[in-house]
């Protein structure tokens, strides 16, 4: 079985939702980028586009490189 690819380094790059649970998930989450809109596709959700943002998920376990909360 091939190893699973790396989750996309964090970047300053705009993405859809910054709220969502999923850019900090180890799922790993992928960016569906089109001419217009950034989809995020989620490995394993059998509807692999969730509805955004998400905001609680039983299955999101933290990225090690995630980047905290900001403090509010
Ligand atoms: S498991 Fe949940 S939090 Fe993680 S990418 Fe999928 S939908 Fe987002």
């Amino acid at each position: 079985m091939p190893a699973q690819p790396p989750p996309p380094a964090p970047t300053d790059a705009p993405v859809p939702f910054p709220e969502s649970l999923c850019h900090r998930c180890a799922a790993p989450p992928q960016y569906v980028r089109t001419s217009r809109s950034v989809f995020i596709l989620c490995p394993l959700l059998p509807e692999r586009y969730p509805r955004q943002p998400v905001l609680d998920c039983d299955l999101f376990r933290p990225r090690r490189d995630a980047r905290p909360d900001p403090p509010s």
